[in-house]
C-alpha cells in the first residue's frame, strides 16, 4: 500500500550554462504508516525532494504518483488542490500567527476552505486534543512553550486530514527533551495512519523514526528501515 511512488525522478536547475542536478534519478516509495527521516549534507537535495513530495514543485523528469494520482504532469491549480487535500506542512519556525489564539491558528486553513464556523471549531478542538493541547485552546502562541507551539503547528497541519505530514527541521528550535516529545507525537500519528516525512540534521532525532533515507549529491546513498 504505497502512498507515494517516485520512479527515476530528477530535478535539474539551469544556472546560466551550468546544470545543477538537485535530484538525480531517484526512485522511492513511501508506505501508509511510514515514519521517515531525510538526512544528508547541505546541498544534497533534501529541500528539493520535500518540495516535490509536497507538490510545491514538479520534477524535470520521472514519475511521481501520490495516492494513485500522477503529480509530475499537473499544472499549478491541480497541484494546489492536491496539496491542500493530501499534505500537511510543519516548519522549524512554527509559522503561527501571534495575534491569534491556538484555536484560531488551527482553524485558519478551514476558513480558506470555506468550512462553516461550528464545524471549524469542532475540528480544530479535535486536532488540538490529538496533540495533547485540549486545555490550551484559548492561549496565544506567546503564552506557550516552544514544544506547545510546535504541537499547535502540528494540529494545524492535521486539520484538513492529510494523508502525508511533511516537516522541515521540526525540532530545530527545541531542546532535546521537547524534541523527543514532538517525535513521539509524529510516531503516534504514523501509527494512526499518517505518512510522516521529515528533514533533520540530527542523528538522535532521525533515530526516533523507523526509516532513515540519506541523500548525497541528489542521489539516495542509503535507505534503512528499523
Ligand atoms: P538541501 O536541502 O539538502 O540543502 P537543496 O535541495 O536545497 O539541498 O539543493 C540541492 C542542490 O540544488 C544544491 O546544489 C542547490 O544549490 C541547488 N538548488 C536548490 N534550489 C535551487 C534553485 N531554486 N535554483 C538553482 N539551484 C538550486
Ligand atoms: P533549508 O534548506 O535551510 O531547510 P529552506 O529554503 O527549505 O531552507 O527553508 C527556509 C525556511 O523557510 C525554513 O525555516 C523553512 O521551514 C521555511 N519554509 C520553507 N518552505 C516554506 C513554505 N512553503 N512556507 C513557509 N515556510 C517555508
Amino acid at each position: 500500500n504505497a502512498v507515494i511512488t517516485m520512479q527515476s525522478l530528477s530535478r535539474y536547475y539551469e544556472m546560466g550554462d551550468q546544470i545543477v542536478k538537485a535530484l538525480d534519478n531517484v526512485s522511492l516509495e513511501f508506505l501508509k504508516n511510514d515514519y521517515a527521516a531525510i538526512m544528508g549534507p547541505s546541498g544534497s537535495g533534501k529541500s528539493t525532494l520535500m518540495n516535490i513530495i509536497g507538490c510545491l514543485d514538479t520534477p524535470t523528469s520521472g514519475t511521481y504518483d501520490l495516492n494513485g494520482q500522477n503529480v509530475a504532469d499537473m499544472d499549478d491549480d491541480e497541484l494546489a488542490r492536491i496539496r491542500n487535500r493530501e499534505i500537511g506542512f510543519v516548519f522549524q519556525t512554527f509559522n503561527l500567527l501571534p495575534r491569534l489564539n491556538c484555536l484560531q491558528n488551527v482553524e485558519l486553513p478551514l476558513i480558506y476552505a470555506g468550512i462553516d464556523p461550528s464545524e471549524r471549531r469542532e475540528r480544530a478542538e479535535s486536532a488540538l486534543t490529538r496533540v495533547g493541547l485540549a486545555d490550551r485552546i484559548t492561549h496565544r502562541p506567546t503564552e506557550l512553550s516552544g514544544g506547545q507551539i510546535q504541537r499547535v503547528a502540528i494540529a494545524r497541519a492535521l486539520i484538513n486530514k492529510p494523508s502525508i505530514i511533511l516537516a522541515d527541521e521540526p525540532t530545530g528550535n527545541l531542546d532535546t527533551a521537547t524534541s523527543h516529545d514532538i517525535m513521539e507525537i509524529f510516531g503516534e500519528l504514523s501509527r494512526a495512519g499518517n505518512t510522516i516525512i521529515l528533514i533533520t540534521h540530527e542523528e538522535d532525532i532521525a533515530h526516533c523514526t523507523s526509516r532513515i533515507i540519506r541523500l548525497r549529491d541528489g542521489k539516495i546513498e542509503s535507505d534503512e528501515r528499523r
